[in-house]
């Protein structure tokens, strides 16, 4: 029992931590191993473009001043790549800052903040942190099911989250069912697709958010340079919104939310395009390669647009997952999911996933 919970703002005694994948080091350090893998949350095998490893280098004598809190340059290229006014687009430190500052904006108690099941973990968290009602629609077969949705918008709903495509599942929704959900919704709830993954997806049918912005002012498309940019430990993530929402944001977040490295390296990631279509091959050759070697082992998996896939152990998949451990390889167990037979693996190199099979095999027939 926290001696301070009675006192905590309402909604956080409810409040479970965000659980990320364990760090390599940490893994090392418990078991005494080396050359351990990770494919626990979904990061760029490939590393990081060798152009912003050169811009954040050259950024090092700046390090005492403080960012350009406005995000200058950065916004500025960002409204090019998108063909937007500069004054739609709200920089965050990572884009789960400006998850949550959605949340601070628009959510309060009363209000409902509606949501798939089975969908990304901090839409609950910063939901409920500001004291917002949850409300969670069934999932079909694991992916969002925008009717379910539907039914559950209230007079009270104030914020409806969409990632597309979902994390820990994978799964996406369709150009047309997506257009006729947002045109449908009362023009005064707040629509926020995070399109975390968008890189990686390649389906005819999937839509860019962006492209919708100017019919429904009650838009809000978040991006990432957590995944395919390779560059989640700088934080730096984004919004796209009308202004008069983007102006919102503005008002709660913090000063210098993204620091001068992030923002540098971001800047010099946008000018490598050859990185993303490499990563984005790698990640297809990988996907490949990791959906054959698990139907190989007989296992069934939720197919997967971005760059990992969910694979269903048809058991308590927690003993795989300390064993998968012990042999040095660190996947993410979704049992806060409540997906407790389930595993997520991140699609790595080719070596990497072949390590990742082999590991499996031998768990299997344990
Ligand atoms: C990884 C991820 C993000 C990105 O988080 P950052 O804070 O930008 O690192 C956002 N949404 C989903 C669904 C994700 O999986």
């Amino acid at each position: 029992m926290n001696a301070f919970i009675d006192i905590a703002a309402p909604g956080i005694s409810e409040l479970k931590p965000y659980t990320p994948g364990k760090p390599i080091s940490e893994l090392e350090r418990e078991l005494g191993i080396s050359q351990s893998i990770k494919l626990a949350s979904n990061e760029n095998p490939l590393g990081t473009s060798p152009k912003v490893s050169e811009a954040i280098q050259s950024a090092i004598p700046e390090l005492a001043r403080y960012p350009d809190g406005g995000g200058f340059e950065l916004r500025q290229a960002l409204a090019e790549k998108h063909r937007i006014d500069p004054a739609c687009i709200t920089l965050g430190n990572g884009s789960n800052d400006v998850l949550d500052m959605v949340a601070r904006v628009f959510l309060a108690p009363g209000g409902e903040s509606l949501f798939s099941q089975y969908a990304f973990a901090v839409y609950p968290i910063s939901s409920q942190a500001v004291g917002a009602n949850l409300v969670i629609a069934p999932a079909k077969e694991f992916a969002h099911d925008l009717q379910a949705m539907r039914e559950r918008v209230t007079a009270k709903t104030r914020v409806v989250w969409i990632a597309n495509p979902n994390n820990p599942t994978g799964t996406w929704v369709g150009k047309e069912a997506l257009y006729t959900f947002i045109n449908d919704l009362p023009a005064q709830v707040i629509v926020v697709l995070d399109e975390a993954y968008t890189e990686y997806v390649d389906q005819n049918d999937y839509p860019d958010g962006s492209q919708w912005l100017s019919e429904f002012p009650n838009l809000i498309v978040t991006r990432t340079f957590s995944k395919a940019y390779g560059l989640a430990s700088l934080r730096m993530g984004y919004a796209l919104s009308h202004p008069d929402i983007a102006d919102l944001l503005n008002r709660v977040r913090q000063p210098f939310n993204v620091n001068t490295l992030a923002q540098v390296g971001a800047l010099a990631a946008l000018q490598d395009p050859s990185f993303i279509e490499r990563s984005v091959e790698v990640n297809r050759v990988g996907m490949a390669q990791l959906m054959a070697g698990m139907e190989k082992l007989g296992l069934n998996y939720i197919p997967s647009v971005g760059n990992f896939l969910t694979v269903d152990f048809a058991r308590n998949a927690g003993p795989i997952d300390q064993t998968l451990l012990q042999l040095g390889c660190i996947t993410r167990p979704l049992a806060n999911y409540a997906m407790p037979n389930h595993l997520r693996f991140t699609i790595g190199l080719e070596a990497e996933n072949t390590r990742l099979l082999e590991s499996l095999q031998k768990v299997l027939v344990e």
